[in-house]
């Protein structure tokens, strides 16, 4: 098979795996324009730094000794297979890095064979990538479960990034739909990695390996969201813990997609983008706004509202805290005002040690007003014509959504006017409880980057 044929059979195998924000976009080429590289595999994704990067994302192999029930590349699945040699994959990032098309590398595989000889075939790829041509881009790569330590530790060294898939919000739903992917094979090395990135660990047998750090970019995991009965509720409390325990740079979400036709997911449909849109937002308010899960949604009230993004949703069923008057509020509390971000809370403490502000020195400040109007008081007084009705706010704040989800609700889902149980203790679910309460691990949540802004 011609390697321009491998590449768009394991580019396109690759499609599901998220790690980039570009993931999921569809734009058809156009003769004559520029622009669409997606059918060659490139996405995009956010260092630590913030940069956009370009990333070629692709399969070792979509090959796999695996059935797992939701995945295009599971063994009883009749496709075409392809495979990547080392060096096929080495020339090719190099190729595409030296015309400037790629800055980096986003590479997984199907179990080729055992988890050991996958992992040993991708290491190779990446030391030939690494040595022989000089490649000093982003890599990020998908261990596999199973695969033993030593392996992740030539792996880690090789690789800026790595991540270990979680797939499901439980081991009961991971058990059926992913049986051969058991939970000890996803947890430990996750702490495995967690342990290295603190200790460093080298690999003393690759002395040409320039790179001296163990996973410097951190590591991360996606789950998939649909597929199984889980809430969003535990959805965030896994995140949540993830982040505390396995000092994780990012959870992320993948809205299921049918493309199997496996009984076990009959009649099993699309996941709404909207909801893993949802998620987004609320683990962003866990990793950037200092909330709590259990402030932003709980056990009576398990699934996130699809019509407020999930800090109005707080705003408005706190509203005790409001009208906040932005010239006397703490950075916390600013941070909790719907349409004030990161930059805006900042820009807003620096901008009032000059003067007192009013409402045209917020806009001048970027603050986004259309939502924020009707959570502040610039020198005691709301914005003209503004009123502080909950449910007025409410109706506003919903009209664009519900237009556009035609009034689409979730059964419990947490929604405005329905009673917070603050407070309530969390309650997590089969196993991943025990094993992520039995780590060790800091209170800090990890920083990442990407996804969801702008609350
Ligand atoms: S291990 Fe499972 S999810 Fe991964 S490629 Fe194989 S069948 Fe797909």
């Amino acid at each position: 098979m011609e390697i321009v044929d491998k590449l768009k059979i394991l580019a396109d195998s690759a499609k599901y795996d998220v790690a980039c924000t570009s993931c999921g976009v569809e734009r058809t080429a156009v003769q004559g324009q520029l622009g669409n590289a997606s059918s060659a595999g490139i996405c995009h994704a956010f260092t630590e730094d913030g940069r956009c990067v370009s990333l070629l994302k692709v399969l070792l192999s979509n090959a796999c000794a695996y059935d797992c029930a939701y995945c295009v590349n599971r063994r009883s699945n009749d496709i075409t297979r392809a495979t990547f040699s080392a060096r096929e994959l080495a020339e090719l990032t190099y190729g595409f890095y030296r015309r400037n098309y790629i800055e980096g590398l986003f590479l997984s595989s199907g179990i080729l064979g055992d988890p050991d000889r996958t992992t040993e075939l991708m290491c190779e790829a990446i030391r030939l990538l690494r040595d022989q041509y000089g490649f000093r881009g982003y890599i990020h790569a998908k261990a596999i479960p199973g695969a033993s330590e030593e392996l992740l530790v030539r792996l880690g060294v090789l690789v800026d990034r790595l991540s270990l898939n979680i797939e499901f919000p439980s081991e009961s739903s991971l058990k059926v739909l992913a049986p051969e992917k058991a939970k000890e094979a996803i947890l430990p090395p996750m702490r495995f990695v967690r342990d290295g990135i603190k200790a460093n660990y080298q690999d003393k047998r690759l002395s040409v390996v320039k790179k001296t750090r163990f996973v410097p970019a951190g590591q991360s995991t996606q789950m998939i969201i649909g597929a199984s009965p889980e809430s969003d509720y535990q959805i965030l409390t896994l995140s949540d813990h993830l982040y505390r325990k396995m000092d994780l740079r990012r959870v992320f979400f993948s809205a299921y997609i049918p493309v199997s036709d496996d009984p076990l997911l009959a009649g099993v449909h699309k996941a709404p983008l909207l909801r893993e849109h949802r998620l987004y937002q609320a683990d962003w308010l866990m990793r950037f706004y200092e909330f709590g899960v259990d402030e932003i949604i709980n056990e009576q009230h398990p699934f996130l509202d699809v019509l407020l993004d999930p800090k109005a949703n707080w705003a408005l069923n706190n509203m005790e805290h409001f009208p906040m008057e932005v010239n006397k509020a703490s950075y916390e509390m600013l941070l909790r005002i719907p349409g004030v971000g990161v930059k805006g809370a900042k820009r807003i403490i620096s901008a009032r040690r000059e003067r007192r502000l009013d409402f045209d020195d917020l806009k001048r400040l970027h603050i986004t007003m259309k939502r924020a109007r009707y959570f502040l008081t610039c020198k005691g007084r709301m914005e003209e014509g503004v009123l502080f009705d909950p449910l007025s706010i409410h109706q506003e704040l919903t009209r664009s959504a519900a237009r556009r989800q035609s009034g689409r609700v979730l059964e419990g889902q947490l929604s405005f006017l329905t009673e917070q149980s603050a407070g309530s203790e969390l309650v997590m679910w089969d196993s991943w409880k025990s094993i992520l309460q039995g780590l060790k691990g800091g209170d800090r949540i990890s920083v990442g980057s990407g996804g969801a802004r702008g609350l």
